[in-house]
């Protein structure tokens, strides 16, 4: 079994939807407590146990394994009634919660007003971004502005109402200055929200204290992001990225614990590119290939449904995710889906409008429309690895295909992904 820090990281390295439900999932077996330390419930993780599919957006996956406790950390924008539903179906489906959900008491709460700005704005933006319509932008910008709403706010009620009328009502004028409509509900839809403040205040909790702790007592901890490297709000491909950011540094300031308690960092990487929403995609592939690969690694938004555009593997980009991230680790994720392509493709530069070559991630997100990736052709393994359990059962040009991506990523590849289930998984090194 790799070797795994009692403080581990789990990151996205590409635009998201790397199947990073699927590695908290298995690395979550050998935790005590799984963190989210970003985002809100515009990410979706899909984690598939026997014949059940679970769809988790704010909850971190390692809900799953019993007994595990489950944290919301500071960094993250939490969307109340949303929460409650997706605590509410698990437990339904049989899954005990009772002392296993925490939230910080630092979390910024998600509120109607903000889902109802983030839909007018994007409706009416020159540019789109492409957010999911769930307010987690607006949530963010009342963060950064300091008018946010906090857990610990709940227990203040004057307080609390003082500060929500005074947003909520920010929010009316300018949706009504953009002549735009939606605002009736407000009122009625935030009271609802509101009403399960002490339903939320009971799971309260400090979680820098209780991860340190945790973790002074010889426990283990999985901190877990939503999205991924290049939607980062400082490091992505800006502005068309998240509001918040996803990279791995953000799992100290998003918990609560100092970034010297972390000692692994395990970055989750597709073995191929996608993405969801707007922005450039350099490695895409043409339309043909796109909707063939697209069908193959069912690649459409666990949260949408929204089609996700196709691309071969990017060194450029997970290259630029490792510095970023101080990764320690890879894990590749579907490379089954890969399994009847007589032909893969990795970038491992780009070439520049000028006609330069570079091997590094341009912050310019014109150069990156602009990027022609430079391929290197390696011939396709044709054969399934769904059943592959260690890494010699793998065909030999699917490992020279996982020795190119550790080689040119410059990070130990330490887990393969074969498929859905949790045992559709290669321990590596
Ligand atoms: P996340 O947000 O990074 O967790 O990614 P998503 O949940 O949006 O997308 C991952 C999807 O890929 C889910 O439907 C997973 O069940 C699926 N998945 C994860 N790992 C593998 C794999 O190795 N092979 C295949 N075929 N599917 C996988």
């Amino acid at each position: 079994m790799p070797e795994q820090g009692a403080c581990t990281v789990v990151v996205g390295c590409q635009w998201g939807d790397e199947g990073k439900g699927k590695i908290v999932d298995v690395l979550a077996e050998g935790v005590d407590i799984v963190a989210r330390y970003q985002g809100g419930a515009n990410a979706g993780h899909t984690v598939e146990v026997g014949d059940d599919g679970f769809v988790l957006h704010q909850i971190p996956s390692g809900i799953l394994h019993e007994g595990k406790r489950c944290l919301l950390g500071n960094g993250v924008v939490l969307d109340i009634g949303q929460f409650f539903e997706e605590y509410d179906a698990l437990v339904e489906r049989g899954i005990d919660l009772e002392g296993r959900v925490g939230v910080s008491t630092r979390a910024q709460l998600l509120l109607p007003y903000h889902r109802l700005l983030d839909r007018v704005v994007e409706d009416s933006a020159a540019e789109k971004i492409g957010t999911t319509g769930r307010g987690i932008g607006p949530a963010y910008e009342d963060k950064a502005g300091r008018r946010g709403v906090r857990v610990a706010d709940l227990t203040d009620k004057e307080r609390l109402e003082s500060r929500v009328a005074e947003a909520r009502d920010r929010v009316r004028r300018r949706v009504a200055a953009m002549g735009s409509g939606g605002a009736d509900e407000l009122d009625a839809d935030t009271d609802r929200v509101l009403a399960m403040s002490e339903r939320l205040l009971a799971l309260a909790t400090d979680t820098g204290r209780e991860i340190t702790r945790a973790l002074k007592d010889g426990r283990r901890v999985l901190l877990e992001g939503a999205q991924g490297t290049a939607l980062d709000l400082d490091h992505g491909t800006y502005p068309f990225v998240t509001s918040s950011n996803t990279t791995a540094a953000a799992a100290a300031t998003g918990t609560g614990i100092g970034p010297t308690a972390i000692d692994a960092v395990v970055g989750v990487v597709k073995a191929y590119t996608t993405r969801v929403g707007e922005g450039p995609l350099p490695t895409a592939l043409d339309p043909e290939m796109d909707e063939h690969m697209r069908q193959l690694g069912g690649e459409f938004g666990a949260t949408t449904g929204r089609p996700r555009r196709c691309g071969w593997f990017d060194s450029v980009l997970t290259r630029y995710a490792a510095q970023v991230n101080g990764l320690t680790g890879i894990a590749v994720t579907k490379l089954d889906v890969l399994d009847t392509l007589g032909e893969v493709q990795v970038a491992t530069a780009y070439r520049l409008p000028k006609g330069d070559v570079t091997e590094v991630f341009p912050a310019d997100v014109r150069s990156l429309v602009s990027a022609e990736p430079v391929y290197e052709s390696m011939p396709g393994w044709e054969q399934s690895t769904c059943d592959a359990r260690r890494l010699e059962d793998l065909p030999t040009k699917a490992r020279s295909y996982l020795d190119r991506i550790e080689e040119l990523t410059g990070t130990p590849v330490q887990w393969v992904s074969v498929g859905t289930r949790r045992d559709q998984i290669i321990p590596v090194h």
